[in-house]
């Protein structure tokens, strides 16, 4: 089984993030996580950079890309698509780039899709919430990806409590990340798969047969002391 983080920001790859990669290794290794996918807005790590980075600290590496679409933020997973951010001109929808990844063997992921959403103190229990989760499941982003981030680490329980909704509802898999932009922020919300993951294509397949579970590191860690 693997832990991993899917959904990481650097700096100064990603201008909005104030964590050094060196610093995101050293606490997903504290934290016990078998890896860490870096997905920084629109910009790839070139192959060299993220190898050494990799061996000097002797941690799993992935990479993929945060892209935003029309339609919403898209995470972006599978080594042909590093080109990505290069190809893109502007803003394009969720559908092309679905239709540019799938050429590549790639992956796609809505990330946090209902930030921005229930922002009152609507109830997770409320018939209004499982309403409004419902005409939400019809946002058409979901028709264009793999997966769906059901937890992020930037994001309000409720709206995660919603991602996850529409995950059942739709009947796509459910991701997690920490969207992570400080060193506090790192491994709130894994990923963990079924299989071992050793690599981007693997990473990139294995997500797109949904052989994983959205979870909270906390819950993980309770998980392991539990079993042990
Ligand atoms: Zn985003
Ligand atoms: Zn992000």
């Amino acid at each position: 089984m693997k832990v991993i983080d899917l959904h990481t920001h650097t700096t100064p790859a990603s201008g909005c993030s104030r964590l050094r990669p060196e610093d995101l290794i050293k606490r997903a290794k504290q934290l016990g996580l078998d890896g860490v996918c870096l997905t920084e807005h629109h910009a790839s790590w070139d192959t060299y950079s993220i190898r050494q980075l990799a061996l000097r600290y002797d941690f799993t590496l992935f990479r993929g890309v945060e892209i935003t679409t029309r339609e919403g933020d898209v995470l972006v997973y599978g080594p042909h698509t590093f080109g990505l951010p290069y190809e893109i001109q502007g803003i394009i929808s969720a559908q092309r780039l679905q239709e540019m990844v799938v050429l590549r063997g790639g992956a796609t992921v809505a990330a946090h899709p209902l930030r921005g959403c229930f922002l009152s103190r609507d109830g997770q229990e409320s018939a209004e919430f499982h309403q409004k989760v419902r005409e939400l499941s019809s946002r058409p982003v979901f028709r264009w990806v793999d997966g769906i981030e059901g937890l992020n680490g930037n994001t309000s329980n409720i709206q995660n409590q919603g991602a996850l909704t529409i995950c059942e509802l739709l009947g796509l898999p459910a991701t997690g990340g920490s969207d992570a932009h400080l060193v506090s922020d790192v491994g709130r919300y894994v990923t963990c798969f079924e299989q071992d993951i050793t690599n981007d294509r693997e990473l990139a397949h294995a997500i797109r047969q949904g052989t994983f579970k959205a979870i909270a590191l906390e819950a993980w860690h309770r998980g392991v002391s539990s079993s042990a």
